[in-house]
């Protein structure tokens, strides 16, 4: 049973102020460790996400002609506020996500790497010239800001996902429009509010909270230039469809099913632990969890042992105690993931550990799901082909490396992997022959750092470019080549002060 102990209303956010919007829909918010209502998050009708497109389209062009020296000055005082303050936006997160204060602290970091990356903008928007192209004609290309871009968020990241894009979108000279996931939607106000006070003019970053509709909106209005989409296949392959037919610029990042292949000369003990972060960490909800360890040779008892020892003490509970792991985000989630553990259990898979009846530190409500370890998984079994996105680590056996990377390259998505191994010829073998997009050797969460990119390759991502980075900033940019003759060029004016940039 659900009870509500608040009637927080979360709305939309533009010109620097919350927008509660015509929209007469609502849905639930709710705290995941206690399985209480906490507030109603507004759902944007077709108005309302249309006035806060328009917020951004009027900021724009002040926006892109303001200075990049002024641009950087906000993004600093951003940063350093961010920093300052990261631990109310932790718990904003474990309030509305269910991860632990320590992950959400951790994925405000990554996201703070990226805000740190778009600080040097400067250094990242310089074309090129070349003088003399042809005589006294020289060539110059410059990379010019898109205009309003929508940025649309899944559930499991409230703010690192957001930060992959906003920061690079903001520093290079774009509005944003974001859309949270209706499940997480108090993060972006912060983040609103955190940018307001950091000195952001009104319009340049604007939230719209809601579902389809606000999705849809986005997607077909002419106003909004691109759209960075972080979610589920499915819906990653509708966005990319529907936002490149109306001519946007999209990239959609999607689900996931991310395998780790232990060699027999792996040593096991750091692979075990690796497994247990990786399978279990934010109860399985991150694109990068890995979800299928596939074994090779005899081994597998071995490692199955090690991971059994290590996951049996983990302790499930509210992300605000002193436990490993919180709960799932909702009561169907859970109840879905709980699900995939019947069918494995049915099918023939030997349930080692099992999470179903955990008896976690926290309220009887919330939506608890303890570790659950699965060996002898196959792959006709639907908790080895689907994406479950919950605290379960499939083991499969096999007996060859070959075996193992041909497991991985049939396999639809391609968002992460592992391998671990001592040898370093299998590891080079496997980072050249495997098609997943980031690769991680004796590293079980292989995400970029903030000045590589992220994404994955297959039904991972649609779309050319990844998230942050370069390709970040060349996606939230368009090139631009002026060809220039000057017949009798001269400067006049007399100014004796030193240079200043403004
Ligand atoms: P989701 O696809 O349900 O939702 C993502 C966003 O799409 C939300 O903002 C949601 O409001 C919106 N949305 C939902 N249904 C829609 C519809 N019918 N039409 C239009 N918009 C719709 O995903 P989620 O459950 O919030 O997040 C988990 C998923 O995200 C997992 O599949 C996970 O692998 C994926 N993910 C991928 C990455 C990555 O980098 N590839 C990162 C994080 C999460």
């Amino acid at each position: 049973m659900t009870t509500t102990v608040a009637t927080r209303t979360i709305s939309h956010w533009l010109d620097n102020q919350e927008f509660a919007g015509t929209g007469e829909r609502f849905a639930p918010v709710t705290n995941p460790a206690t399985g209480q209502v906490t507030g109603q998050v507004a759902l944007a009708d077709t108005a309302d996400a249309q006035r806060v497109i328009a917020a951004a389209k009027a900021a724009f062009p002040a926006w892109r002609d303001t200075s990049i020296a002024k641009r950087t000055q906000i993004l600093f005082a951003f940063r350093e506020l961010l920093n300052a303050r990261k631990a109310e936006l932790a718990e904003i997160i474990t309030s509305e996500h269910g991860k632990m204060l320590s992950d959400a602290l951790g994925e405000i970091s990554r996201g703070q790497e990226v805000v740190e990356f778009a600080c040097g903008i400067a250094h990242l928007l310089k074309g090129g010239m070349t003088e003399n192209a042809s005589t006294k004609v020289d060539v110059a290309s410059i990379r010019q800001p898109l205009g309003p871009v929508g940025i649309i968020a899944p559930f499991n990241f409230p703010a690192m996902v957001p930060m992959w894009f906003f920061p690079i979108a903001i520093a290079a000279g774009n509005t944003v429009v974001l859309k949270p996931s209706e499940k997480v939607p108090t993060a972006a106000i912060w983040l609103a509010e955190l940018w307001a006070e950091a000195g952001l003019p009104a319009g340049v970053f604007n939230v719209l909270q809601g579902d389809k509709t606000a999705v849809d909106e986005l997607l077909t209005n002419k106003a909004i230039k691109s759209i960075s989409f972080v979610g589920s296949t499915p819906i990653a392959e509708y966005v990319y469809a529907t936002g490149t037919a109306h001519g946007k610029r999209v990239q959609a990042l999607g689900g996931a099913k991310n395998h780790a292949i232990v060699l027999p000369d792996a040593d096991l003990d750091l692979a075990a632990d690796a497994m247990v972060n990786a399978g279990f960490g934010s109860a399985g909800e991150r694109c990068m969890a890995i979800s299928a360890l596939v074994a090779v040779g005899d081994i597998a008892d071995e490692l199955v042992a090690k991971i059994k020892e290590r996951t049996v003490g983990l302790v499930t509970g509210d992300g605000t105690r002193n436990a490993d792991m919180g709960p799932l985000v909702t009561k169907a989630h859970r109840d879905r993931v709980k699900s995939y553990v019947d069918a494995g259990e049915a099918a023939g898979a030997t349930v080692v550990v099992d999470g179903r009846g955990v008896r976690a530190d926290g309220e009887a409500d919330g939506f608890w799901l303890g570790p659950t370890l699965l060996d002898n998984v196959t792959t006709d079994m639907s908790v080895y082909t689907d994406e479950i996105f919950g605290p379960v680590l499939s083991v499969v056996r096999v007996d060859t490396y070959d075996e193992a990377l041909d497991l991985i390259n049939s396999n639809p998505y391609g968002n992460g992997t592992a391998i671990f191994t001592n040898d370093g010829g299998a590891a080079r073998r496997f980072q050249n022959e495997v098609e997943v997009g980031m690769v991680g050797i004796n590293v079980p969460i292989p995400v970029p750092t903030a000045y590589y990119s992220f994404g994955g390759w297959k039904n991972s991502l649609f779309g050319d470019t990844h998230a942050h980075g370069v390709e970040g900033v060349h996606f939230f940019t368009r090139g631009k080549v002026v060809t220039t003759r000057w017949q009798d060029p001269s400067q006049r004016g007399i100014n004796l002060g030193f240079p200043q940039n403004n």
